[in-house]
C-alpha cells in the first residue's frame, strides 16, 4: 500500500461520494478506515444531486438524503457533509465534485473514497484522466465485488476494510417489507426513516408536496 508522505501545510481531505439513500454502516466504516490508514484530517460526505448512474430509478429527495447523512456523521468530529452536489444543477459527475471541492479548499489534498463496485466503473466516468490529477483514489473492499485498480489509472490505492454486507438497496427493501434496519444504519437514521415514512413502497407513497 503506497501512502504518500504528508505535505507540510496541506490538509488531507477524504471525499466520500454517494447517493446515501440511506447512508449505512458500510459507508461509515469505509470512511473511518480510510481516514485512519491515510491519516486524513477530515472526511467530507457528499450526497449526490441527480445520480446519472441511477437515472430512471426512484431516488429519495436530496434534502432527506442530506439530512440522514448529517444525522449519521454528526457525532464524529472528523466527518462533515457538503452540499456541493445537491446544489449543482443537472446530473452529478465526480469530476465536478472534485473541481468544486478543490476550489473551496485549495490547500487540501483530496482522497476520493470509493467501494469496489464503483471503482470498477471509474473509467466510464466523465473526465477520467483529469480525475487522477485532482485526487488520489482509494478503492475499498466490498462484499460481493472484486476490487482492482482500473487499467491505465494512476494515483489509485486499494485498501481492505472490515466487510459489511450492507447496501442501501437492501435497506430500502427491508423497510418496504416491514423488516428492521436497526444496526445496519445508525439509530438516528432509523428514526429519520420512520419519522418521515421513507421507503414504505409505492402503495404508501408520500403525499404530493411532501
Ligand atoms: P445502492 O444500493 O442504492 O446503490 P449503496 O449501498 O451501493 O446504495 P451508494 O450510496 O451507492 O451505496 O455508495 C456510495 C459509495 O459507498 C460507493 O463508492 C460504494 O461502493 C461505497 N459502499 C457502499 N456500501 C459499501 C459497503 N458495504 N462496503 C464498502 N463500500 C461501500
Ligand atoms: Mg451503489
Amino acid at each position: 500500500l503506497n501512502i504518500p508522505p504528508r505535505t507540510p501545510g496541506r490538509t488531507r481531505l477524504g471525499v466520500m461520494g454517494g447517493t446515501f439513500d440511506p447512508i449505512h454502516h458500510g459507508h461509515l466504516v469505509a470512511a473511518s478506515e480510510v481516514a485512519t490508514v491515510f491519516d486524513l484530517d477530515e472526511v467530507v460526505f457528499v450526497p449526490t444531486g441527480e445520480p446519472w448512474q441511477k437515472a430512471g430509478q426512484d431516488v429519495s429527495d436530496a434534502e432527506d438524503r442530506y439530512l440522514m447523512t448529517v444525522v449519521a456523521t454528526a457525532s464524529n468530529p472528523r466527518f462533515t457533509v457538503s452540499r456541493v452536489d445537491i446544489e449543482r444543477h443537472g446530473p452529478t459527475y465526480t469530476i465536478d465534485t472534485l473541481r468544486d471541492l478543490h476550489t473551496q479548499r485549495p490547500e487540501a489534498e483530496l482522497f476520493f473514497i470509493t467501494g469496489a463496485d464503483a471503482m470498477a466503473e471509474i473509467l466510464t466516468w466523465k473526465g477520467a484522466e483529469e480525475l487522477w490529477r485532482l485526487a488520489r483514489f482509494v478503492g475499498v473492499t466490498r462484499p460481493g465485488h472484486v476490487l482492482s485498480a482500473p487499467v491505465g489509472s494512476e494515483s489509485v490505492s486499494l485498501l481492505n476494510v472490515p466487510a459489511m454486507a450492507i447496501s442501501s438497496t437492501d435497506c430500502r427493501a427491508r423497510v418496504a417489507a416491514g423488516k428492521p434496519v436497526w444496526y445496519l444504519v445508525p439509530d438516528g437514521v432509523v428514526q429519520y426513516i420512520n419519522k418521515y415514512g421513507l421507503y414504505r413502497g409505492a402503495a404508501t407513497d408520500r403525499p404530493p408536496g411532501h
